[in-house]
């Protein structure tokens, strides 16, 4: 079984060439989770697999990460097949700032008759969900104001941070068995995301030999990165990941 990280986009918000960040964790060539889904993340999904997602994680509500949300509500709802179907999973904290920024806008189809959340199965989740009979921790990210923002992982294959400044204290757990983690890092760092300096100051060595960067500002800052000795996911770039461990008995 082959397990692969998909980068539909690596870009900051203002990176417009790189993509929106949003990235799909594959097992065997299938799509099996969808991670974010900003303004041109459903065009690139689409290009990719032919169908919407089945399965979709938001990190956090800034636009860049929810703003193909109204699109991929109109791919839903329209096809009888999926409508309802797509299950979306997000921190419970979440729902309130989903509800404003995207749910909430009135006469979500111009004829009525339908409420956004609708055309998805919308699970709310804390500690973490279940997908596939796997099991996906949830993880408290630095970004804004605490309770915003939160990454994913599998345990032995993957942590995907989402917008952050360094977490140490969460991958000293969740990336402590040789998961590759793609994490957010311009070359500069900011009050909002982290900075490769900031990596390098608060990681030990052998985290940063983990490291997978996304969320850059320009190619030109993701080569400076990659000149730097870091390993630096491109738009379209598939990353091949460790197996997932056997779920631990206090999953769930
Ligand atoms: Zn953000």
């Amino acid at each position: 079984m082959s397990w692969h990280l998909h980068f539909l986009g690596t870009g900051a918000a203002h990176a417009v060439e790189l993509g929106s960040s949003a990235a799909v964790l594959e097992r065997d060539g299938e799509p099996l989770l969808l991670i974010d889904c900003g303004p041109d993340t459903l065009d690139r999904y689409l290009a990719a697999y032919g169908a919407p997602p089945r399965a979709l994680y938001i990190t956090h509500t800034h636009l860049d990460h929810v703003g193909g949300m109204e699109r991929l509500f109109g791919r839903l709802w329209f096809d009888e097949a999926l409508r309802g179907r797509t299950r979306l999973f997000a921190h419970a904290e979440l729902l309130p700032w989903l509800q404003r920024r995207v749910a909430d806008y009135p006469g979500v189809l111009a004829e009525g008759g339908v409420n956004f959340w609708e055309a998805f199965r919308l699970l709310p989740c804390s500690r973490g969900f279940w997908l596939d009979g796997l099991w996906f921790d949830v993880l408290p990210t630095r970004h804004h104001r605490p309770g915003t923002s939160f990454g994913v992982a599998l345990e032995g294959s993957f942590v995907f941070t989402g917008d952050t400044r360094p977490i140490p204290e969460m991958l000293a757990e969740r990336a402590a068995h040789g998961e590759v983690v793609a994490h957010d890092c311009g070359l500069h760092g900011n009050p909002s995301h982290a900075g490769i300096e900031d990596l390098e100051r608060e990681y030990p060595a052998e985290l940063r030999a983990q490291l997978l960067l996304y969320h850059y500002g320009s190619v030109a800052d993701g080569a400076a990165l990659a000149a730097r000795g870091y390993r630096i996911a491109g738009p379209g770039q598939r990353v091949a990941l460790p197996p997932p461990r056997p779920v631990r008995a206090d999953a769930g």
